[in-house]
């Protein structure tokens, strides 16, 4: 366990050493300029909105909630990078995918959660919580159903299928999250391959897919995931140096692909 605890951090310094050479400017974007790329989804329960901060991190509001997925500072910094997801009120639910430094950070979640934001995380994650949080924290385990500051949320596997990048994101102990909103299904994939409990997962209507190597996938595997389950819309994330273009040509009308500024 302390093994794979210690790769957690040594895995996302890799990642970001690897996408720096890739990637060279990572400017921060201006408020104005991601308010702009805000997208509006209708539910029952009105509008949602969908404001990507950065990498794997991003805002959903809807029917008067926020909910923030996997905020960390990116690039790392001095900073928690707790600002780039904080709204008027602090958020009412925090969905943290796992571990490792490009979705997990204490700093982060100390500074963002508020006295009745409630954190949904995997057991690996809660037991590196400090106590304070873990206060706020509730575990779910893959297949877990389960219904957090009045949000449905259902716990789905996240982990490599490729031998080679197993050691990356083991089964069983990472979450991908199905939240329903106003009848709307809303998939944030985390850092997963095409596994087969994933293939045909039903009626999903926004799906969040990584892609970038060795971590998570190619946009050639993405893109035959996402025409096995077609979402009505896919939004690449987490792609750090991965032609998304290539992604958005392959996928075709499988899927409507909306490319966004992560990075
Ligand atoms: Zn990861
Ligand atoms: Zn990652």
């Amino acid at each position: 366990m302390k093994v794979i605890r210690a790769f957690g951090p040594a895995a996302a310094v890799l990642c970001l050493a690897l996408a720096s050479a890739a990637v060279p400017l990572l400017s921060p974007v201006p408020a104005a300029a991601q308010a702009a790329q805000d997208d509006q989804i209708a539910t029952s329960n009105g509008n949602l909105t969908i404001h990507p901060v950065h990498h794997a991190g991003l805002v959903l509001t809807w029917n008067g909630k926020r909910i923030v997925a996997d905020p960390t500072a990116f690039p790392p910094g001095d900073k928690s990078g707790a600002a780039d997801f904080r709204g008027p009120a602090p958020p009412d639910l925090i969905l943290i995918t796992h571990e490792h430094g490009d979705h997990f950070s204490v700093p982060t979640l100390t500074d963002l959660a508020g006295p009745n934001t409630v954190l949904v995380v995997p057991q690996s994650v809660y037991g590196m919580l400090p106590g304070a949080l873990q206060a706020k924290a509730k575990v779910m385990k893959n297949g877990d159903k389960g219904n957090y500051a009045g949000v449905p949320i259902d716990a789905v596997v996240e982990y490599n299928t490729t031998k080679e990048r197993q050691q990356y994101h083991p089964k069983g102990r990472d979450n991908g999250y199905i939240l329903t909103l106003g009848g709307k299904r809303i998939y944030l994939a985390g850092d997963t391959e095409e596994a087969p409990e994933l293939r045909n997962l039903p009626n999903i209507d926004v799906a969040f897919i990584p892609m970038n190597l060795p971590y998570t996938m190619t946009v050639e595997e993405a893109a035959k995931w996402v025409k096995d389950f077609r979402p009505k819309i896919v939004y690449p994330y987490h792609f750090m140096g991965s032609d998304v273009e290539k992604f958005k040509m392959l996928v075709g009308d499988a899927s409507d692909v909306r490319l966004r500024k992560w990075y």
